[in-house]
């Protein structure tokens, strides 16, 4: 039993036949609970099963060493034969190691952490021994829930098995040949796979069932906080290809003259940086549509012009209400630089909300002083931010910090993931960081001091692997924005 006083763990153990995007999932799942501070780490046994593969490939004196040193490990089909008793031992002892590296890891820490079995558990016999060699290491099931991917979709599934080409069983292997493996494979799985359900709900078991990416989500006994942050963010989960555009407001007066936290109009070239990221932003979206054309394919978010204005506000359903879908959202902060910055993007073609969510971080008493004169007027206050920028909060009603943003951002990120539209947020330094923290998967430390170039914008693109990333600067003698390039090993290696 965990004692009552200690923080809180979980252990999620993923089930799912192959090509479920269980991978996947998990990779971004512990992205978000990495960001929102809780410790995630995602322990894989296929990565185990190949380091094997690869140990005993060399025949030498490693193989003989090696705890895994039985049975044949290998990426071919026949690996996977559950007919096989022998393969099936050798494949449940990798997932047992894999979980004793996972329990291992998390019974050394401190804080609230969350690991991750990424393995198929597909056999309720695999569970049962997952199960009982968690509760002889940890004394009970308290911390632990089931994760399954299910997905009866054929569309989706044979876009997953052609992307399996590409991953680390097949990679540099005949397109044909590997293809025709991996069905093989995924049809060994099917001969013993059983979903979860009876069994589990017989024995109290919590568990979480994702089915075709969230048409329909089964929970059952889901209680604990962190098990419930991760069945929110399921609930949010989707695969649309659009494009999130991350940009700071323009030029206020206050920035002119560095002043931090308030209200404050566009400066003159700050209009001018306005007026061109409309006109940067209704190419890009033309060079979206051309390129769908190009690849056959009808966006659902064709530009139709709307027209009434529409109040897009979170949560709303806009898919699904609305006859016209569109075309692309656009969110500013509550605050007149963000406002005027996007204020010459015409309704017709972009739905405009403010969202107090986005506001800048509030600077509390500071607000409207300059660096250097809260450093001389307030000394310590001066020393403490720059000692702790992550976790100081500015005093005074309202102040905030880096971590209090994090949980005011928390329902904007889930918005995102949520949206199948393309999205422009237009808002301040501080966001942005907090922003491409959760997008970039950045270390806590390197949060607050990453560096963002006055007057750059981000570009981020979900893709099967992850995010395709780009920033752009502003160049105001041309009044245009340039791709920079390998921006995200030069500002934010991760
Ligand atoms: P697995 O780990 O289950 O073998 P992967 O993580 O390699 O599968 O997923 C393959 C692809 O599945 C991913 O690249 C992604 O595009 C897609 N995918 C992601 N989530 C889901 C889901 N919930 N259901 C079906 N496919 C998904
Ligand atoms: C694997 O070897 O890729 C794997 C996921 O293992 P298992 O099916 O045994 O969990």
């Amino acid at each position: 039993m965990a004692p009552r006083n200690a923080a809180p763990k979980l252990v999620i153990i993923m089930v799912g036949l192959p090509a479920r995007g269980k991978s996947y999932i998990v990779r971004k799942l512990s992205r978000y609970l990495n960001w929102l501070q809780y410790d995630t780490r995602v322990f894989n046994a296929g990565e185990r099963r190949r380091t094997a593969a690869h140990v005993e490939g060399r025949g030498d004196k490693a193989k003989e060493e090696s705890r895994l040193g039985r049975g044949q490990f290998s990426s071919s089909a026949a690996f996977f034969d559950p007919a096989n008793p022998d393969l099936v031992s050798a494949r449940d002892q990798i997932a047992l190691e894999t979980l004793d590296e996972l329990l291992d890891w998390l019974s050394g820490r401190d804080s609230s952490s969350i690991g991750i079995l990424d393995a198929t558990n597909s056999t309720p016999k695999r569970r049962q021994r997952v199960l009982s060699h968690i509760r002889k290491r940890l004394g009970s099931l308290d911390w632990v829930i089931f994760f399954e991917s299910c997905c009866f979709d054929h569309d989706i599934l044979e876009r997953n098995f052609r992307l399996k080409l590409n991953g680390p069983d097949y990679r540099s292997q005949d397109p044909n040949e590997a293809l025709r493996d991996f069905r093989q494979r995924v049809a060994f799985y099917e001969k013993s796979y059983v979903p979860l359900g009876k069994a589990e709900e017989q024995e109290k078991i919590p568990y979480l069932q994702v089915i075709d990416v969230g048409r329909k989500i089964n929970t059952h006994l889901i209680q604990g906080f962190l098990s419930n942050q991760v069945v929110e963010y399921m609930l949010n989960f989707n695969l649309s290809e659009r494009q999130i555009w991350i940009f700071c407001g323009g030029e206020s007066i206050d920035d002119s003259v560095g002043r931090i936290g308030r209200r404050s109009d566009l400066t003159a070239s700050g209009q001018q940086y306005a007026a061109s990221l409309v006109r940067f932003i209704q190419e890009e979206r033309k060079r979206w549509e051309e390129s769908r054309r190009n690849r056959g394919l009808e966006d659902h978010r064709q530009a139709k012009p709307r027209s009434t204005h529409e109040e897009v506000t979170l949560g709303s359903h806009a898919d699904n209400k609305s006859p016209q879908p569109l075309d692309f959202c656009i969110w500013t902060s509550t605050m007149p630089q963000t406002i005027q910055t996007a204020s010459g993007f015409g309704d017709e073609f972009f739905a405009k909300s403010q969202m107090k969510m986005l506001d800048d971080l509030n600077a509390g008493d500071m607000a409207g002083l300059t660096f250097e004169e809260i450093a001389a007027l307030h000394p310590a206050v001066y020393a403490a931010r720059k000692q702790h920028k992550l976790q100081y909060r500015w005093p005074g009603l309202g102040g905030e910090c880096y971590l209090d943003l994090i949980h005011r951002l928390r329902p904007i990120i889930l918005e995102l993931e949520r949206r199948k539209d393309h999205m422009l947020l237009v808002t301040h330094r501080a966001v942005v960081r907090v922003l491409l923290s959760y997008f970039l998967d950045l270390r806590r430390d390197d949060l607050a001091e990453m560096t963002i170039p006055k007057n750059w914008g981000f570009s981020l693109k979900p893709t099967p692997y992850g995010i395709d990333f780009s920033a752009y600067s502003y160049r105001p003698e041309s009044s245009t924005f340039y791709l920079e390039p390998d921006a995200r090993s030069r500002f934010f290696p991760s």
